[in-house]
């Protein structure tokens, strides 16, 4: 962090900022100059507020000359992380793939959905029990029963769980039942729930908030990340712009710039970012050509007879040939799937 400070500071005024600074474990370098005193900050800044040094009278500006999060940054940690699940890597050099409807509804629903998912070769099955709808009168979810039959639709296929969570008093069962958890777009900013999913041993998904910058994304990774987690997998599914044709914006321009800031895998969500069914496959195709480490793609039997989410997502038989095409663009780019 750098500290300009203001030409009529006194020697007394600035050597209390700087001791108010030292008190924190930062080291700092003065440098004098003829109009201006500049501050230069050594040491973990992670705790000197920008806000509460920018109050400060005798200071005209701060500034951050590194991001804030350290912990999911790759300055830090060159090397990539690669989360494993049960004999599936993320992160590494075979792309991975999560499939299954919007929300789980019945177990004969379910059971189909996930046969044919793995007979297409996905690695992981989808599926929403406790649904964060945008209206309290939509479909909210079966609760404990869907993930009851996401355990059976498991048992069934070999196919590992991701769900989502929406609460702290969630938490025992879904360490329980679930095999990846999934932090939902309206969620990314709930830190207590953050806090909690870092004090466990199990990968979280963090979806990127409705409006979430790439930092303030980062920043949430860090929140879990803080509290020991380190198995975090991003999600980027769309943000909200200006533009109403599609759901959100599939923002494909995150993946390399996670790349660049973070170690973390980067999966892509093209059916929550388009919301239509007949954009997901090249946009799931897009993705993997920019890098991405997987996909999440909605799956439905009857996506005319969803119970939310129909409009976006894809029939089995689509998946399968999406799957092909994909194995193809892997290729191309030095990757298996
Ligand atoms: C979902 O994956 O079903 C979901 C609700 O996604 P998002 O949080 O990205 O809207
Ligand atoms: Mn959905």
């Amino acid at each position: 962090m750098v500290i300009v400070l203001k030409p009529y500071a006194t020697k007394e005024q600035i050597n209390k900022l700087v001791d108010n600074i030292e008190k924190r474990n930062v080291s700092v370098q003065k440098v004098i100059g003829r109009d201006l005193t500049i501050l230069g900050l050594i040491g973990d800044t992670g705790s000197i507020d920008i806000d509460e040094m920018t109050m400060n009278e005798i200071v005209h500006k701060a500034m951050r000359i590194q991001e804030p999060f350290k912990r999911a940054n790759k300055m830090f940690h060159p090397e990539k992380t690669i989360v494993k699940v049960g004999d599936a890597e993320i992160g590494g050099g075979k792309i991975i793939t999560i499939a299954g409807p919007c929300s789980v509804e019945t177990e004969d629903q379910i059971i189909e959905i996930a046969r044919k998912v793995k007979k297409a070769g996905v690695t992981f099955l989808r599926g929403g029990a406790f649904k964060p709808r945008s209206s309290p009168y939509s479909f909210q979810g079966l609760g404990h029963e869907g993930l009851d039959l996401l355990a059976i639709a498991k048992q069934e296929t070999g196919l590992p769980i991701v769900s989502e969570i929406i609460a702290t008093e969630l938490l025992d069962v879904f360490e329980e039942q679930v095999d990846i958890i999934q932090v939902g777009a309206r969620n990314m900013q709930n830190f207590v729930l953050l806090k909690e999913l870092g004090k466990i041993d199990k990968p979280i998904l963090l979806k990127r908030g409705l409006s979430a910058t790439i930092e303030e994304w980062l920043m949430s990774a860090e929140y879990i990340m803080a509290e020991g987690n380190q198995k975090v997998i991003l999600c980027e599914r769309g943000i909200r712009t200006f533009e109403n044709y599609t759901r959100n914006t599939l923002d494909l321009s995150a993946v390399p710039a996670i790349k660049r800031l973070s170690h973390l895998p980067i999966v892509v969500d093209p059916s929550h970012a388009t919301g239509m069914w007949w954009m997901v496959e090249s946009m799931a195709r897009g993705a993997i050509a920019v890098g991405a480490d997987g996909l999440m793609v909605e799956v439905h039997n009857n996506p005319e007879k969803a119970l939310s989410d129909g409009q976006q997502s894809i029939t089995p038989d689509a998946f399968s040939n999406l799957m092909n095409s994909l194995r193809i663009i892997a290729g191309a780019i030095g990757r298996k799937i």
